[in-house]
């Protein structure tokens, strides 16, 4: 997603735009549907502060049943970009903060928000708590039927 920087005054502004998964290289098979981002930017020269709003769903694969499910996906993060240089000195090792060069009329969000997103979908994935997964024994999936295996 790219900010056109001249668009957009001192003060605070809302920007509300769909993204396709192909616009923030995601992976289309998981990112079916268009990921909404909700952008609050204050700018105050030198500082484009951003508060980022990301929602979306995911195809996800149940790590218990197997069985794909939609898997929503909520991330809210800050972002600060500031024009010029960072200041001299040792003690800059400020990560959060992208400098970029002064003039510059366009800002590109794309990669902050795949890597927000990449996170937000990592870890466990379960259809539901309380999954009852596969029987190890005959592999029946236990939310579905009852298979006739031995309990335990
Ligand atoms: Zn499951
Ligand atoms: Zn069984």
């Amino acid at each position: 997603m790219k900010i056109h920087l001249p668009t957009y005054g001192q003060g605070v502004h809302e920007i509300n735009q769909d993204l396709e998964a192909a616009e923030l290289e995601l992976d289309p098979a998981i990112f079916e549907q268009a990921v909404h981002a909700a952008l609050r930017l204050d700018r105050h020269d030198p500082y484009f502060e951003f508060r980022i709003h990301l929602t979306a769903i995911a195809h996800a694969e149940c790590d218990r049943c197997l069985e794909g499910f939609q898997l929503p996906l909520e991330v809210r993060a800050p972002l600060l970009f500031v024009a010029g240089h960072p200041p001299k000195g040792d003690d800059v090792d400020d990560t959060d903060i992208v400098y970029f060069k002064a003039g510059t009329t366009e800002l590109d969000l794309s990669h902050d928000f795949r890597d927000l997103l990449i996170l937000a979908y990592s870890g466990k994935h379960l259809c539901d708590e309380n999954c009852k997964g596969l029987c190890p024994n005959c592999g029946a999936n236990l939310n579905e039927h009852f298979c006739e295996c031995a309990p335990n």
